[in-house]
């Protein structure tokens, strides 16, 4: 089966189509992606989807990733804190050695670079790029998926130079934008229905990893996975499940992420949440192996309940994962959570442990109302969520571009 035959089994017919449809009109167009890295993390994930599907579409689509030393890779690390909003002045010492890799990774790609229609740069690590091309002849578009709302002065007053030379900027949400000298565009963030974090799983599979967890799936089950910070809100997802188990008194709770142990705060997070469900053995308190998605796929899969609850948000990629799963979810009014979650349709929107308990209690008790809400959801990820809706945004951003605007875009 061809990989847009396997897509148009899980987010339809009609969505392939369409991208059959536009990517016609881009037949043999070379794009090109540059990002930091080839795995881990959201970018290197949806990327693994987006090449080859663009690939199979008739685009000539190729990925680049950046080489560089481990100086180099700490001065981005701190750029990318610094455009999230963490105060830390530019080392400019270290930026000069960003510039020369980033010298010897244009002189490498000049080739391809060069060459291409349309250049994607991802986020800010290969945002300098650009100045080696003064005579390129593709349009290069600028790809932030952080939120560069907030940035330190400093270190974007460096960058901007860079970023503002490309032809256009894409961000995730419009609260992320910066204003830019160029067209700016909001494309959302998807995940990829056939990642193993998403994929169908075998009912025995599914059984295994959960009940392998200390899990009694004849039990009704609620899950928050996250990383173990603050704004996710892990002790307030405890007392949520306290309340609501007044009521419900066989619930199960799984609070589970990664990374704690190479974060202190998370590690502090981590230890308050153990604590705070100490003795009670249906409250589960679990770190996640990096890159378990079986695991986390099938823990979604498995609940009645998937809750985001966040009290500050970018996007919320569990809140996307747990709809295209048909789970009803109950996420934090914030952030990209709101565009998600339509109160009472697709889910519910809550704003304190009260708030969640009171809807966990509801949706317990009413499986039909649960059922209803999650197909809501499922419908809606699929047409709004999955990285086909990303594709197509993509493409539709391409022609507008290679066309002009102005130009009204005809189908075939
Ligand atoms: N995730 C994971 N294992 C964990 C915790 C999180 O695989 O232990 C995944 C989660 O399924 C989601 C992503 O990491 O795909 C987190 O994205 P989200 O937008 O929800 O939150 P962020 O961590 O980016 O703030």
């Amino acid at each position: 089966m061809t990989l847009l035959e396997r897509y148009a089994e899980v987010a339809g017919s009609d969505v392939v189509e369409h991208l059959r449809q536009l990517a016609g009109l881009l037949r043999g167009a070379r794009v090109i992606h540059v990002n930091a890295t080839a795995w881990g993390g959201g970018v290197a994930e949806l990327l693994n989807a987006l090449v080859p599907l663009s690939r199979e579409l008739g685009l000539e689509a190729s990925w680049e990733v950046l080489e560089g030393t481990p100086e180099f890779f700490a001065c981005t690390k701190l750029m990318h804190n610094a455009l999230q909003g963490l105060q830390v002045a530019p080392d400019w010492r270290a930026l000069r050695h960003y510039q020369k890799v980033s010298a010897e990774n244009a002189e490498r790609l000049s080739a391809v670079l060069a060459d291409a229609d349309f250049v994607f740069i991802h986020d800010p690590q290969p945002a300098s790029l650009i100045r080696h091309f003064p005579q390129r002849r593709g349009q290069w578009i600028w790809r932030c998926h952080i939120d560069a709302s907030h940035p330190e002065r400093q270190v974007w007053e460096y960058l901007r130079e860079f970023v503002a030379a490309h032809d256009a900027s894409v961000f995730s949400l419009p609260a992320f934008a910066r204003p830019l000298p160029h067209p700016c565009y909001i494309i959302p963030p998807a995940i990829d229905p056939l990642a193993d974090k998403n994929r169908e799983l075998e009912d025995t599979e599914r059984r295994r990893l959960c009940e392998g967890l200390g899990l009694s799936l004849d039990r009704p089950l609620i899950t928050q996975i996250s990383r173990f910070d603050r704004f996710k809100d892990p002790l307030g997802v405890i007392q949520a499940f306290r309340m609501a188990r007044q009521f419900i008194p066989d619930l199960q709770l799984v609070l589970a992420g990664g990374g704690a142990a190479d974060d202190p705060e998370g590690n502090e997070v981590f230890h308050e949440c153990l604590a705070a469900v100490e003795g009670d053995e249906d409250a589960h308190v679990m770190e996640l192996p990096p890159r378990d998605n079986l695991t986390v796929n099938a823990l979604q899969r498995s609940s009645d309940i998937v809750l985001q609850k966040s009290v500050r948000e970018g996007f919320g990629l569990t809140v996307t994962e747990g709809m295209w799963k048909g789970r009803a979810v109950i996420g934090g009014d914030t952030g990209g959570i709101r565009l998600q979650l339509i109160n009472h349709h697709t889910g519910f929107l809550v704003r304190s442990p009260e708030g969640a308990a009171l809807r966990i209690r509801y949706l317990m008790r009413n499986a039909r109302r649960r059922q209803e809400i999650g197909e809501n959801a499922r419908e809606f990820a699929r047409r709004s969520f999955l990285v086909t809706r990303q594709l197509r945004e993509y493409l539709t951003l391409m022609v507008a571009m290679r066309d002009g605007a102005g130009e009204r875009i005809e189908l075939g």
